[in-house]
């Protein structure tokens, strides 16, 4: 019966020292220790033995168990720990290491000529007015003081959505728009940006493009202003060396007109690729308000005067940026986007 006893020790240590997991020592438990169990098994056959030898088979047994006890709840904390150490290991967090990168978005490089323009006029008293990207006939040409034969009304150069309306060619129209809903308060003071298109398409035109428009209407305005207006945002966008120089032009919505020329920002003036030795660059077109218009649009041309001028945004981008095709700035070529 003891040696039974010591078999039995044996096998159950056995057993518990190869258990890997909680389930396994549970069914071990069972087995040796439980109602069942191995050594509940051994016990019942004490009844056989000769009486003499009962109490040290049973101190024997009681020990056995006690041991067994110990080793199972031993053995379970220590698979306990083992599995946590797993675990903690497996979700591990080196905070030292360097994180995975966030692609982060930027604004477009006429988004941010765009921004710069608005900043420079904002700063002059100058506020933002939009137009639609549809307009009328009348809005586009009639009420620009632009007769129904006038070249730019041609077909070839518009696109037309329908016999009285077309896709903008110029921002001008809002001058009009803006003017009707403000008659007759002064000062009228706006730029308006916007898209507009025409039946262009090559390294320096594109079908639909960016302009700014600006209009300042009020009493006693003058062509000095215009100039004085003109210059300064040249420099603030430019540089504060820029000059500009006004060349006599013609609009059918100003009366006088003017292309205006900064010096070349690649030479300073001297002659270059760039300004085709001429040391000068147009950015723009502007004059006084006709008369016609600002009646057309509520105002009394005896009363008050004004300015226009209209620049395009890519070309602006295109000078600053020292960008030679236009088609850069619409074809959205990340390895282009990121340069700004
Ligand atoms: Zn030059």
């Amino acid at each position: 019966m003891l040696d039974r006893l010591d078999q039995l020790e044996r096998e159950a240590e056995e057993a518990i020292t190869a258990a890997s997991d909680i389930e396994e020592l549970r069914a071990l438990r069972v087995r040796f220790l439980g109602k069942k169990g191995a050594l509940t098994a051994l016990l019942r056959g004490m009844s056989q033995l000769p009486p003499g030898q009962r109490p040290a088979v049973g101190r024997k047994a009681n020990d056995l168990r006690d041991r067994l006890e110990e080793l199972l709840r031993q053995k379970e904390a220590a698979v306990r720990e083992a599995a946590s150490g797993a675990r903690w290991e497996k979700e591990r967090i080196d905070v030292t290491l360097p994180g995975s990168p966030v692609l982060l978005g930027r604004k477009h490089p006429l988004t941010l000529i765009l921004d710069e323009i608005k900043g420079i006029f904002t700063g002059l008293g100058f506020q933002t007015a939009r137009g639609p990207e549809i307009e009328s006939e009348y809005y586009n040409f009639e009420a620009l003081n632009m007769p129904s034969d006038h070249p730019a009304r041609d077909m070839q150069d518009s696109f037309y959505v329908s016999p009285q309306f077309l896709l903008r060619t110029h921002t001008s129209p809002v001058q009009v728009r803006t003017m009707e809903l403000q008659a007759p308060r002064l000062p009228v003071r706006i730029i308006a940006p916007g898209k507009v298109f025409r039946r262009d398409d090559d390294a320096t035109h594109s079908p639909m493009f960016h302009q700014v428009e600006g209009l300042a209407v009020d009493r006693g305005v003058t062509f000095a202003d215009l100039k004085g207006t003109l210059l300064l945002f040249a420099r603030a966008m430019f540089g504060e060396r820029q000059q500009i120089r006004l060349r006599p032009s013609f609009f059918p919505f100003t009366e006088p007109s003017a292309e205006v020329d900064i010096s070349c920002i690649m030479c300073g003036g001297s002659g270059c690729r760039v300004c085709s030795h001429g040391g000068w660059l147009e950015i723009l077109g502007a004059g006084m308000v006709h008369p016609r218009v600002l009646e057309i649009s509520g105002y009394d041309p005896q009363a008050v005067t004004g300015f226009a001028f209209g620049m395009g945004v890519e070309r602006i981008a295109m000078l600053k940026y020292g960008i030679d095709d236009m088609r850069l700035l619409f074809s959205n070529d990340l390895r282009f986007l990121r340069q700004f």
